[in-house]
């Protein structure tokens, strides 16, 4: 979400001559797009602030100027902070004001060259008023090249214990159909082939179309129907907000990818309902089967959270349990970690951060054995590997496999932007290779690719 809020902030500043550059060195500019969701990408901010400082500085020694902006969850979260902390921070934007940016650099700028004006300009979003910033970004400019994210659901009503999302990204929103549609096909126009639908909690998508409100599912099936469009993905998902119809989606749509991130976060009944989950461990795995019974193909992905408040020795064997019954292709797991104002912060009865560790090497190491599992039962495999980029060697291709496996293929710089049929031949630590398979066979939908580690 964050890389897409940075491309639509380039969006926003191309009108007055901004452009990206690769590194903070000699930029005009430096916004930090920053995630709040744990502690440790709170806390990098500050770390890369004080870099960013120096940068300042040098520039104003040579007399340059530099516009540093903090923007996104931390922004949102923490702006008092920033601004007792880093007073050098010139604008201060939370994620549902960044379509008022080019406003703000306009007042730092003016602020700046006004000679009555002694103190330093600061601006801070709280300044401009709440609107639904999607009815007030600029078209999309940015080509975000074969692979492209599109947000259609932003914030979360959900309010899981730990999380603090629906704090920083506010109450759920879903982007009407038509205008989706719009940024995709634009996005397909600047020579995207595959879209990830973006939301904090995108199963939850409920948007305005043209005959009543549109779920998912729907959505899905209309995207596919764009010439050019070969596949598309939606992250992040809550197992309760899949519905039939998102199911038959995946059953009917090809182009809907048999690659799912499904965060379950736990095993154990007892720390689901205390995270306000509102389900169990049975109904994922249910769900799961129903998922894999409309396409027998799909690999899971998931979040796991170790160390949650209250969580005992029974309850972590319980997500390794869940985690061994299901099989995933991938997936992220994290120490549990307090986010202010949040319930589970408030619990007395935290987990020690030594158990939070044991606990996560554990979880890893069997999320990473079935991982590899799943990568060697694709050798021998051809899978459709959509290619993106040149790869790290000469004459090398860098692609996806539908698993979201990155593929490197010997393979001529032509062929960027095209799917074709690899034969997947062996294993990188974190990819595949394949070569291009000349037969032009792909893998059938019913071959399913099952993990038993
Ligand atoms: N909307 C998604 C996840 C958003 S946050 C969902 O419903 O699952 C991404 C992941 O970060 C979560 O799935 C969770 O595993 C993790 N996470 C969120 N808050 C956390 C916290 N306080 N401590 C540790 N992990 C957390
Ligand atoms: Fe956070 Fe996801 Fe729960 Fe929403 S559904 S509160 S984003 S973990």
């Amino acid at each position: 979400m964050n890389v897409y809020d940075s491309a639509r902030m380039a969006d926003v500043l191309a009108p007055l001559g901004y452009a990206a550059v690769d590194a903070p060195d000699g930029a005009d500019m430096v916004i930090l797009n920053t995630c709040h969701v744990r502690e440790k990408a709170a806390e990098k901010v500050f770390s890369d602030l004080g870099r960013l400082r120096r940068l300042k500085d040098a520039r104003a020694e040579t007399g340059g100027t530099m516009i540093l902006a903090v923007a996104g969850c931390v922004a949102q979260a923490e702006g008092d902070e920033i601004r007792a902390r880093a007073p050098f921070v010139d604008i201060i934007l939370g994620p549902q004001t960044l379509h008022r940016l080019a406003d703000m650099v306009a007042r730092v700028v003016r602020e700046r060259a006004n000679p009555n004006v002694r103190e330093r300009a600061r601006v801070l979003d709280t300044e401009f008023p709440a609107e639904p910033k999607f009815d007030f970004l600029p078209e999309t400019t940015q080509p975000q090249g074969v692979s492209a994210f599109l947000s259609i659901q932003e914030g979360c009503d959900r309010f899981c214990s730990f999380c603090v999302v629906p704090y920083t990204r506010g109450a759920e929103y879903s982007r009407p159909v038509a205008q989706v549609v719009a940024e995709a096909e634009r996005l397909v126009g600047h020579g995207a082939r595959e879209l990830t639908l973006l939301g904090q909690n995108v199963n939850a998508y409920h948007g305005e179309g043209p005959d009543g409100v549109w779920g998912l599912g729907a959505l899905a099936r209309r995207l596919a129907e764009i010439p050019g469009l070969a596949r598309i993905r939606y992250t992040t998902s809550h197992p309760r907000d899949v519905d039939a119809a998102l199911i038959a989606a995946h059953r009917d749509v090809a182009a809907l990818m048999p690659f799912l991130h499904l965060p379950v976060q736990s095993g154990s009944d007892r720390m689901l309902a205390a995270m306000n989950r509102r389900h169990d461990a049975e109904y994922y795995l249910r769900l799961v089967d129903r998922l894999r019974a409309a396409r027998p193909d799909l690999a899971l992905s998931s979040d796991f959270i170790v160390g949650y408040p209250g969580e005992t020795d029974d309850d972590f064997a319980a997500t390794l349990r869940l985690i061994e019954t299901i099989g995933f292709a991938q997936a992220f797991s994290f120490k549990y970690s307090p986010r202010a104002g949040t319930p589970a912060a408030q619990a007395d009865d935290q987990v020690p951060d030594a158990v939070k560790d044991a606990r996560l090497a554990r979880v890893q190491a069997l999320l990473y054995a079935q991982q590899t599992a799943f990568n060697r039962a694709c050798i021998g495999n051809t899978l459709p590997v959509l290619f993106e980029k040149p790869g790290r060697h000469d004459g090398q291709l860098t692609g996806r496999s539908p698993y979201l496996q990155p593929v490197a293929v010997a393979a001529p710089a032509g062929i960027i932007g095209e799917v074709r049929d690899v034969e997947i031949v062996s294993l990188n630590t974190n990819s595949l290779v394949g070569v291009l398979n000349a037969r032009g066979e792909g893998m059938t939908g019913g071959d399913a690719l099952r993990v038993s580690a």
